[in-house]
């Protein structure tokens, strides 16, 4: 140790600042302190005085230094000079910039301005984003939710008016019994770590449900590998148990939910499969004292769960005993249902079991007087500790809907949601789904849309259809072929401005969506599709707007590059409008602020929405005088008033910044945030902290905060009524009716109590040359392509390999090195590595999603091991599902949302020769960004 560069140093001086702000190096957005070093980023860590995450930081959050100083960050506005894809550009001005996206937006602003399509990734200011918009009038407008988990999204608001991913918790600090279902572990990363970590030390009990043994399921006690795309028969088979050992809460049925709600069964009647209602279009029950009808809200009824009445020759009976009728079936026993789930009964009999132990047996209580909705009081909440958690594993199937629903169903039975030890809503949710808005697609030449985007149609009424029954949006959102599409679908958009169907588009323009490479099922067609032209010489889809950080696969593909910063740059809000950062107990929001100073003249995204909004002239986006309103993001997060008082911050409102939730804009909100944190929280008062959808103390403080204008209690949707009107129309009622082809689907799909049904791809497979299921997944450690230019992330995954199970292995052959196999869907084939992992569900294959890369993206070399050894399944996935024979392309998505289903994908491997590179390997694109050095050392330069 003579050295003294290799002498101790205890004590090192870390920085001489330290600036705290919200992580974006994945989606849970926790607290971090960056620490500063003569304005130069040395060293992240967790904030501990943060709700998301209390000071824990993961390897992504800490890697966020790599993320920042990326080789691969774009350096200023580009202009396309090469062909599509050639990765040819010219780096000019922002005026420039703006200037050639505006010669291509402001004709068809005043002409056809659905000629736009404008379509986010999984970027955090989609209120913002869906303003603009609106304020330009294209119909096209959605985030990445349709190709993500809007089936999860969806079926929980339609169901009980609110959802897992971040908008919802188990009650961590008293479960017993948490079970988790297709639960990638990228996802919602610290606050499950922290959860289970907390669950485990009380003793409670996990178990994981996936084809795949990795992460949250390696830690948890029980491993169900049950057969993809069979969750949902699985939780059916469960319900069946359930309801056979009368293991339901019946009161919390009662009071709850719509299980009392009287459902007309005569199905000769128009009104056939819908509730009987009185006058006032209130649902009608039984009165279990008198054995009369009454509306379903009426003060001091119990509902009868059981019987029939009959009225006007008609039979009803309540939603509960014909969902019971209906999961008593011996077609749902687990003996009925278990080889196709690849369990045994004994195995679905005994998880059933469980559940209603600890369900009912471990009942808990709260000794906090509450008072629900109809004014009763009540001297203790009751709870029972069961909690559910799941992700995109039974979200990204085409019976996926049905899946997330009876999920929420078996939830909703066990009486596990939004009590102690339960499931728990955070802020803004619970919201049911009549109080979000309908979906809008009014477009006119020169004005704004007529109203949001995005919405939860509740009937034929409110699908976006022409008269000749077309549909108005270019993906083909809340159309008869995916009526429940609440997120869009932006895994449809590029192939069918492709086909100009429904219609031709003039620009695409895309913010932070990998759509030439990992984001889009089918890669090497949607290159195609954005690099073919038209006989006129023209690309087929004319102008491509692109805004990234990073020099991405997508940019080469591009015509105009508008450059964003690094979440460390930039202003953000984890707003309330959209998706906050609230605890079960609390309502809180965040924001990003720039803690460093760009060093490349690039823009935050949303700052250059405003410049160009302004010189659109955009209303909203300039004053009376014509002038732009917005200086920037940051002045309008400070500045917007959705309604009056409520903003995209809830924390610090008013002059002074002394009111919360509601008040006027504070010129100095964000100054107010950097000074506590970064964040603000509101705390919900001990006795409003559960049962929320009931809870009289709960509206009310919502209502003070400005969630609602005015208390909204409901029931949860059992039995789902939308559903059914819109099968209903399939069955020849009603003005709005599916064409002849797809009346068949909706009926079999729109059912409304969750049925199960083979996924689609399945259906039409040939399942002997296609034996087995291929799915993807995210490592802990990135956040989708996130982590491909980090060179620590790099390190713990450069390379993926396709998993495969012992029995197949030894059926192939494979031997101790350099395993290479040739993978053959329907749709195409790869060479890729594989490797052998026995806790794997016998029919299934799976790899680490977005490790592959194309040569000559993300500043790595074109020898980088993520190109020539990684790899993408998204190769062997096709939007559309392989031909029926009837003469259609049907689409390859869940047909009540349309969300993207990539798990249903049907493979075979066989042996290939040994040796890369992996197939197949596409024509390398010039970076626009250089190639990164090769080795980045974290030291004296950061
Ligand atoms: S869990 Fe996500 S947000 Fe939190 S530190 Fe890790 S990467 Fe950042």
């Amino acid at each position: 140790m003579t050295s003294n560069k290799l002498a101790a140093r205890p004590s090192p001086k870390v920085s001489d600042e330290v600036r705290k702000t919200t992580c974006y190096m994945c989606a849970c957005r926790c607290g971090i302190d960056v620490h500063l070093e003569n304005g130069r980023v040395k060293y992240i860590e967790g904030n501990r005085d943060h709700p998301v995450n209390q000071g824990v930081l993961c390897a992504k959050g800490s890697a966020g230094i790599m993320q920042h100083y990326a080789p691969s960050r774009l350096r200023a506005p580009m202009k396309r000079v090469g062909p599509r894809g050639s990765g040819e550009f010219e780096e000019i001005s922002w005026d420039e910039a703006y200037s050639i996206a505006e010669s291509w937006l402001k004709p068809i602003r005043e002409t056809a301005p659905e000629k736009l399509a404008f379509f986010t990734g999984r970027d955090q200011s989609q209120s913002f984003t869906s303003l603009w918009a609106q304020a330009f009038g294209t119909p096209n407008y959605a985030a990445h939710g349709g190709f993500c988990s809007v089936n999860m999204a969806a079926a929980g608001i339609y169901t009980m008016g609110g959802a897992f991913w971040e908008f919802g918790q188990p009650d961590w600090d008293r479960s017993r019994l948490l079970m988790i279902f297709g639960v990638a572990e990228d996802h919602d990363s610290n606050p499950i770590k922290i959860g289970i970590g907390k669950m485990k030390a009380n003793g409670g009990k996990i178990i994981g449900v996936n084809p795949i043994r990795s992460g949250y399921n390696a830690v948890a006690d029980d491993w169900i590998g049950i057969t993809p795309g069979t969750d949902g028969l699985f939780i059916l088979a469960m319900i069946h148990e359930l309801l056979k050992a009368g293991k339901i809460d019946l009161n919390y049925l009662c009071r709850y939910t719509n299980a009392g709600f009287l459902v007309n069964t005569d199905d000769s009647s128009p009104e056939f499969g819908l509730f009987l209602r009185d006058t006032d279009g209130k649902a009608l029950i039984i009165d279990r004292t008198t054995g009369k009808t009454a509306a379903f809200d009426a003060k001091g009824i119990t509902p009868d769960l059981a019987g029939q009445i009959r009225k006007a020759g008609i039979t009803y009976k309540p939603a509960f005993q014909l969902l019971a009728e209906k999961y008593l079936d011996p077609a749902y026993a687990p003996e009925n249902v278990a080889e196709k789930c690849g369990l045994t009964a004994e195995k679905i009999r005994a998880t059933a079991a469980e559940l209603a132990r600890v369900a009912f047996d471990e009942e808990i209580t709260l000794d906090i007087p509450w008072t629900d909705w109809k004014g009763e009081k009540h001297d203790k909440m009751t709870g029972r500790p069961v909690s559910f958690h799941a992700m995109r594993g039974i979200s990204a199937h085409s019976n996926g809907f049905q899946t997330c629903r009876a999920l929420h169903i078996l939830q909703i039975l066990l009486g596990s949601v939004e009590v102690p030890g339960g499931f728990r809503f955070k802020p803004p949710y619970p919201k049911p789904p009549e109080s979000h808005p309908k979906p809008h697609a009014g477009a006119q030449p020169g004005k704004p849309l007529d109203g949001p985007h995005l919405g939860y149609p509740l009937g034929p009424e409110h699908l976006l259809l022409n008269d000749d029954g077309s549909a108005k949006r270019i993906d083909k959102a809340f159309t008869w072929e995916n009526p429940f599409s609440a997120h869009g679908m932006m895994h449809m958009v590029i192939s069918n401005a492709y086909a100009g169907d429904p219609y031709k588009i003039d620009t695409l323009f895309m913010y932070m969506a990998n759509m030439a490479w990992n984001s889009s099922m089918n890669t090497s067609e949607v290159i195609r599709m954005l690099t073919d032209k038209d006989e006129s010489g023209e690309y087929v889809i004319p102008h491509f707007i692109y805004s990234d950080a990073y020099s991405s696969e997508t940019v080469a593909y591009a015509d105009l590059i508008l450059p964003d910063t690094t979440y460390l740059e930039r202003h953000d809000c984890i707003s309330l409008l959209d998706r906050p950062i609230c605890e079960a107990e609390a309502a809180a929001d965040s924001i990003r602020w720039p803690v460093v100073d760009p060093d490349r003249d690039v823009k935050g995204f949303q700052s250059a929405l405003c410049d160009l909004g302004a010189r659109l002239d955009l209303p909203g986006f300039v004053n009376k005088d014509g002038s732009q309103k917005f200086a920037d993001y940051a002045d309008y997060i400070v500045s917007h008033e959705r309604r009056p008082g409520v903003g995209p911050l809830a924390g610090f409102r008013g002059p002074d910044g002394d009111k919360n939730g509601r008040g006027e804009p504070n010129p100095n909100q964000i100054e107010k945030y950097i000074e506590n944190g970064g964040f603000w929280i509101n705390h919900i008062p001990e006795n409003a902290q559960f049962m929320k959808p009931w809870n009289q103390n709960y509206q009310d403080w919502a209502v003070e905060i400005g969630i609602f204008d005015a208390p909204a209690p409901y029931v949860f949707n059992l039995y789902l009524e939308p559903m059914r009107k819109m099968q209903r129309a399939a069955e020849g009622h009603g003005e709005i009716q599916p064409p002849e082809h797809l009346r068949d689907q909706v009926k079999a799909t729109m059912t409304p109590l969750p049925e199960w049904y083979e996924p689609l791809e399945e259906a039409v497979t040939d399942k002997d040359a296609y034996p087995l299921h291929a799915l993807t997944q995210r490592p802990m450690h990135m956040y989708h392509s996130w982590g491909s230019q980090n060179a620590w992330l790099r390190q713990i995954t450069g390379v993926n390999k396709l998993y495969i199970p012992g029995t197949l292995w030894d059926a192939n052959g494979f031997g101790e090195d350099d395993n290479w196999a040739y993978v053959t869907s329907p749709h195409g084939r790869i060479k890729c590595q594989v490797a052998r992992m026995d806790a794997l569900n016998e029919n299934t294959v799976w790899t680490w999603n977005a490790i592959g890369k194309k040569r000559g993206a993300w500043a790595l070399a074109e020898d980088a091991q993520e190109a020539t050894k990684g790899f993408l399944l998204n190769h062997l996935i096709n939007e559309l599902l392989p031909p029926k024979g009837d003469g259609r392309r049907w689409a390859n998505s869940d047909p009540v949302t349309g969300q993207a289903a990539w798990f249903d994908l049907r493979v075979r491997i066989e042996k290939a020769p040994p040796g890369g590179p992996t197939e197949p390997m596409l024509m390398a694109s010039k970076s626009p960004v250089g190639v990164g050095p090769k080795n980045i050392a974290y030291g004296e330069e950061f």
